[in-house]
């Protein structure tokens, strides 16, 4: 049975496609078999893993809809190793399309059922918002991994998060956890990220990922080669965290 885990926080540009691309890569290099589930109408995900989202016949799109299954859509991607559940900008009229379909927030769980066998892992790269999308994302999901940066709003913004997550948990899905809060592009030459980091140790205790990805310059390099960091340049110090990172989250009872 694959854990289902959901890349998610609703502020953009604070590293969840990143982390995702780069824990996906680093599974598979922890002997993981891996499905990568984009459900970001920007389609990062689906791009920085070397799948061209304008050339995809079939995409998450057509699973939330019903008309195509996952077997049938997935993708691999041969450079990483993983398989990719691909989006494009189609999805972004899904939102729409699916206001009047019943449990329309359960469709991506239903169809995730065909493929459970398949993989040790599906990680489910979820958009900037808390959003009918991302709600699939959630009732899919056994846990939440959430990206953050250390800095002076982080805290504040994890709060609708937390609550909206408490809600999946009591009306949707009572598998549906925290997993952990995961530091990203972290500068330990700030003092300021240094004390939002022990904040978040202090508040959250061990939901706190040991491991802290650095920021790195490889890392944002990579998507234009349509390569994870992790499979761009392995030796880079963003790499080598993430890969750090897929050892702590195999190693972890989840
Ligand atoms: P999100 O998916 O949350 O919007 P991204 O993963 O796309 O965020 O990251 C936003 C930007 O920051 C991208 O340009 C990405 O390449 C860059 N980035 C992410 N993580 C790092 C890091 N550890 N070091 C340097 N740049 C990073
Ligand atoms: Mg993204």
């Amino acid at each position: 049975m694959a854990k289902v885990f959901c890349i998610a926080n609703q502020k953009g540009g604070v590293g969840k496609t990143t982390t995702s691309v780069n824990l996906a890569a680093g599974l598979v290099k922890a002997g993981q078999r891996v499905l990568l589930v984009d459900l970001d109408p920007q389609g990062n995900a689906t791009m920085g893993s070397g799948v061209d989202k304008r050339q995809l016949e079939l995409s998450v799109y057509d699973v939330l809809l019903e008309s195509a299954s996952i077997a049938e859509t997935r993708v691999s991607s041969e450079k990483c190793g993983y398989d990719v559940l691909g989006a494009s900008r189609d999805l972004a009229g899904a939102e729409v399309e699916m206001v009047s379909i019943e449990r329309r927030e359960r469709r991506l769980k239903q169809a995730l059922e065909a493929v459970q066998g398949d993989y040790d892992f599906v990680l489910v790269d979820c958009p900037p918002s808390l959003s009918m999308l991302t709600l699939n994302g959630l009732c899919a999901a056994n846990g939440v991994i959430v990206p953050m940066q250390c800095e002076y709003f982080a805290l504040e913004g994890l709060t609708d998060l937390v609550n909206t997550i408490k809600q999946v948990h009591a009306n949707l899905n009572k598998d549906l956890k925290i997993i952990g809060l995961l530091r990203v592009m972290f500068d330990p030459r700030i003092t300021l990220q240094q004390q939002v980091s022990e904040q978040l140790k202090s508040h959250f205790g061990n939901k706190v990922f040991d491991t802290v990805i650095p920021r790195n310059v490889r890392l944002a390099e990579a998507p234009s080669y349509g390569l994870p960091g992790v499979v761009f340049d392995p030796s880079a110090r963003g790499s080598q965290a993430y890969l750090e990172f897929a050892r702590e989250m195999v190693a972890r009872d989840l």
